[in-house]
C-alpha cells in the first residue's frame, strides 16, 4: 500500500455526505478523472445508506470505511457495518432484489455498485455485520 485512510461514523444520514466526500478527497490521489470521481462517489453512497437503513434497522450503529491506495494505483475501499447482515447475498445482490416494503427502495444499489466500480465484493454474517469492499 502507498496510503491508507480509516474512518469510524455514526450511521446518521447527515454522515453519508461526509463519508462521501472524505473517500472522494482520499481517491484525488489516484489523480481520477471527473467520471471517476462521481462513480467512487455514488458508489460510497449506496454502500454507507445500506449500512444505515438495512444493517442498522432499528438502532444508530458504527460505519467502519477504509480506503486503500496500492502501487499499481489501484483504489480499494472497504466499508463495513455490524448490524443485521445479509441471509443470501447472490439474492441481495440481484438487481430489483429488495427487502424493502414500503416501495421507496428500487434494489438497485448493488446493481449500481457493481456498474459504477471495477468490483464489488460483500462478506456477510447474520447478526454479526457486513462487508462491502469496492475496488477501482
Ligand atoms: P436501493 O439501494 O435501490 O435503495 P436496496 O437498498 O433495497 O434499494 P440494494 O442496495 O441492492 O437495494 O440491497 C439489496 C438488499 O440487500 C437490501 O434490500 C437489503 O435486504 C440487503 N442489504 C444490503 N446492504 C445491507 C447491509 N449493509 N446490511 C444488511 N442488509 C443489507
Ligand atoms: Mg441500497
Amino acid at each position: 500500500t502507498i496510503n491508507e485512510m480509516k474512518l469510524q461514523i455514526p450511521g446518521k444520514s447527515a454522515n453519508e455526505g461526509f463519508a462521501r466526500a472524505a473517500v472522494s478527497a482520499f481517491a484525488a490521489q489516484l489523480d481520477p478523472t471527473i467520471d471517476e470521481i462521481a462513480d467512487i462517489k455514488t458508489a460510497v453512497s449506496e454502500a454507507v445508506t445500506n449500512c444505515i437503513v438495512h444493517g442498522y434497522k432499528d438502532q444508530i450503529g458504527q460505519i467502519y470505511i477504509h480506503a486503500k491506495l496500492y502501487e499499481d494505483n489501484v483504489l480499494t475501499i472497504k466499508i463495513r457495518d455490524k448490524g443485521c447482515g445479509i441471509p443470501n447475498i447472490k439474492q441481495a445482490m440481484e438487481p430489483l432484489f429488495t427487502t424493502c416494503t414500503t416501495g421507496e427502495r428500487a434494489g438497485l444499489g448493488f446493481a449500481v455498485m457493481q456498474s459504477f466500480m471495477d468490483k464489488v465484493r460483500v462478506t456477510s454474517k447474520p447478526e454479526r455485520g457486513t462487508s462491502v469492499v469496492l475496488t477501482k
